[in-house]
């Protein structure tokens, strides 16, 4: 009997060039965030990265605490698995934040508890850019020796990220935010970091995510975040002076209008404005017709009519939060873009606020 050379989907060689190509990208994501590879783990997207940090370090500290301190500002990838774990008897605590959506380091000292296990602050926020003071809160979690997870979904590629200098334990990454495919994304588990296992199954990822790896989107992430840190440096310095002059230039030609979020600290993508006396909705529509894309609230929760809660924790009143707008901006974007915005914004605000009941008696 002659035996056929296979290459179909259970070839050895086959298999042997997926785990190369899969540790090639443990590499490149390892290199970019200035860790080891075998302290990456690849996961299905950032909102499982923080599920897994927050859930596996709580389930693997049950003995030592129950509580866990985060932001009142962060992904709802966050947020919810929180509430999650408070249903099952953890303690959390949602640290305010200042006008701007920054997290005062003072407030984590004064939240710690000998009962704390956690805490988990995002290093850049996704509706407002506002970057956080990390480091300074990394630092305050070690002093008491708890451990700290940054999600850093909004940072990579936009500003340095290094786990070491931030002193991050655990750090979730996504790689749709810098290019990269849908439905990947890593978790960096500092080494001796004691944290539960998130998928049983195989041994993939050594044991601790088990199923089959998602080989095109992990060579994706490992592509993706190259490329994002290669040009980074250009694209920020870029991004920040279009970012400047669109926010300028809103803040100039539309009365009763505020910049959401922090003036200096924030990424360098991220414009978000609130227009007084009109609804974030009717803006959007207004400027789909003309070809811009736009929103409000959070993207990732744009069905939602609740106030945003990252504007409303900022003190926002919630008809302020209802007329808020977030441009996003990325690198086929042009001056000319800027320009076409600052051209068209001023009339659709001046058009809505004339229909606008909320004007009435002002
Ligand atoms: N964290 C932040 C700050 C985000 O902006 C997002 C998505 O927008 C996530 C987590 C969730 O990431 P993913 O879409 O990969 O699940």
């Amino acid at each position: 009997m002659r035996r056929r050379r296979r290459r179909g989907p259970r070839s050895p060689a086959l298999a042997r060039e997926a785990k190369e190509a899969v540790e090639e990208a443990r590499g490149r994501v390892a290199a970019a965030i200035g860790a080891s590879p075998e302290e990456v783990f690849f996961t299905a997207g950032g909102t499982e990265a923080d599920n897994w940090a927050i859930k596996g370090v709580a389930a693997a500290n049950k003995k030592k605490g129950d509580h866990i301190i985060t932001s009142s500002i962060e992904h709802h990838a966050v947020l919810h698995t929180c509430r999650a774990l408070e249903k099952q008897g953890y303690r959390v605590t949602y640290l305010p934040v200042d006008e701007f959506g920054r997290v005062e380091p003072e407030r984590v000292e004064e939240a710690i508890t000998d009962r704390t296990i956690f805490v988990s602050v995002m290093a850049a926020n996704n509706e407002i850019g506002t970057v956080q003071p990390v480091r300074a809160i990394a630092a305050i979690a070690h002093d008491h020796g708890v451990p700290f997870h940054t999600d850093a979904v909004q940072a990579i590629g936009a500003f340095p990220v290094d786990v070491n200098e931030i002193g991050a334990d655990l750090l979730a990454i996504s790689a749709h935010k810098f290019g990269g495919p849908k439905g990947a994304g890593a978790l960096y588990v500092r080494r001796k970091t004691r944290i539960g296992t998130f998928m049983d199954g195989g041994a993939q990822e050594r044991g601790r995510r088990g199923g089959t790896e998602n080989v095109p989107g992990i060579v994706g992430l490992g592509k993706a975040i190259d490329l994002a840190v290669a040009g980074m440096a250009r694209n920020a310095v870029r991004n920040a002076a279009m970012r400047d002059r669109l926010i300028r230039g809103l803040l100039e030609t539309i009365p009763d209008t505020r910049l959401n979020g922090h003036p200096v600290e924030r990424l360098p993508n991220n414009v978000n404005v609130a227009f007084r006396y009109v609804e974030g909705e009717s803006i959007l529509l207004m400027l789909d017709a003309h070809g811009i894309a736009a929103s409000t609230g959070s993207a990732c929760t744009s069905a939602s009519l609740e106030p945003s809660h990252v504007l409303t924790a900022c003190g926002l009143p919630p008809e302020h939060a209802h007329g808020s707008l977030r441009l996003t901006l990325g690198h086929r974007n042009t001056e000319e873009d800027v320009d076409y915005v600052l051209s068209v914004l001023p009339g659709v605000i001046k058009r809505l606020r004339a229909m606008s009941p909320l004007r009435e008696g002002t």
